[in-house]
């Protein structure tokens, strides 16, 4: 066994080993709060959960309000202004979790503005986890939210409407053209299309207490009754307040077959940064079918309980937008094909 292999062996077994190099990587103090989100849409996400953070606020009402700023913009994949499913209608999925492993989720909910708030009164009003489709909407009805309408926005209706041309079902997410479209601009298909930007955020605050949040309208086109990994705990959004938080974009079903951003979580407990953490899922799914993997896009994004964060995508295009009193910006995401 050669030396690397190693200290490679030797630090699965002695994880503080590997955190110590990774402290001495430029991060030899924790950094709070901050706050961490899929895409370059999560700049204008993470403003909104910065006024709570640089409060001193706490990291749930953070994630809360930065899942809200984007569903209340028009965007291709999140809210009531996303993409529909190949029926039309526009469905939308969220989640949200806590220093205390409390979590709430909607999947399948049609006609509310705020599928996350939905899911956050799912965790604090019900003994329940997830709530679908029907009884996720009546739910929100009884506890004060509105009906919206049914009216595609003019972006969903004209991609919605190209799309029926060819009513293709091609279950196959965002390879992403940045020749076409600029180096910030993930979620363009070669063909001009756009078939995601799902926000996932998770934030630490002043208290060093961690919590994250999901808010999609999933894949375009999608089946209806199709559900993906956002509102999944453990496969869209984990936290576990003594290690860190992950969260994914992507091709959701495959993130759901390796419960992507649970073992995320699990690695960075035995000590990888999470860049790597990343990484090592990212290797689950493209292990699994390498082929395949070619053809889709998955990414993961992870915080520590130090403040590091990192990213991994199985293809070139994936970003992230990062906030603290020290940085405010997009990073582009390491891939690996
Ligand atoms: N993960 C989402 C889903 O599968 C899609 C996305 O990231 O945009 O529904």
């Amino acid at each position: 066994m050669n030396r690397r292999k190693f200290l490679q062996l030797g630090s699965l077994s002695a994880p503080l080993l590997l955190t110590k190099k990774t402290m001495a990587n430029g991060f030899d103090e924790t950094i709070k709060p901050i706050v961490v989100s899929t895409w370059d849409s999560g700049m204008a996400v993470n403003e909104a959960a910065w006024k709570i953070l640089s409060l001193n606020g706490r990291a749930l009402d953070a994630v809360e309000a930065g899942a809200r700023q984007i569903e209340d913009t028009i965007n291709c994949c999140v809210g009531l202004g996303g993409y529909p499913d190949r029926d039309g209608i526009v469905t939308l999925d969220s989640c949200i979790m806590d220093e205390q492993s409390n979590c709430g989720a909607v999947a399948g909910i049609e006609r509310i503005k705020h599928p996350v708030s939905v899911a956050r009164m799912v965790m604090e009003k019900t003994p329940h986890v997830i709530l679908v489709g029907a009884g996720a909407q009546q739910f929100a009805l009884e506890n004060g939210f509105t009906l919206e309408s049914t009216t595609l926005s003019d972006d969903a209706r004209k991609a919605y409407e190209g799309w029926l041309k060819k009513s293709e079902y091609k279950p196959v997410i965002n390879i992403e053209n940045k020749k076409q479209n600029g180096p910030f601009a993930p979620n363009f298909f070669d063909d001009g299309s756009v078939n995601h930007d799902t926000m996932g955020l998770v934030a630490m605050d002043s208290s060093s207490n961690l919590s994250g949040a999901v808010t999609t309208s999933g894949m375009a086109f999608k089946v209806h009754g199709r559900v993906g990994d956002s509102p999944i705990i453990g496969a869209g959004l984990f936290v576990d307040n003594e290690i860190g938080a992950a969260t994914s974009s992507g091709l959701g079903e495959e993130v759901i077959r390796i419960c992507g951003t649970h073992l995320v979580v699990e690695f960075m407990r035995q000590g990888y940064d999470p860049e790597t953490a990343c990484k090592k899922a990212v290797e689950r799914i493209v292990k699994r079918n390498p082929e395949k993997a070619k053809t889709l896009q998955v990414g993961f994004l992870a915080l520590n309980k130090k403040g590091q964060y990192g990213a991994y995508a199985i293809q070139k295009g994936f970003v992230f937008s990062v906030k603290t009193d020290k940085e405010n910006r997009i990073y582009p995401s390491k891939y690996m094909l």
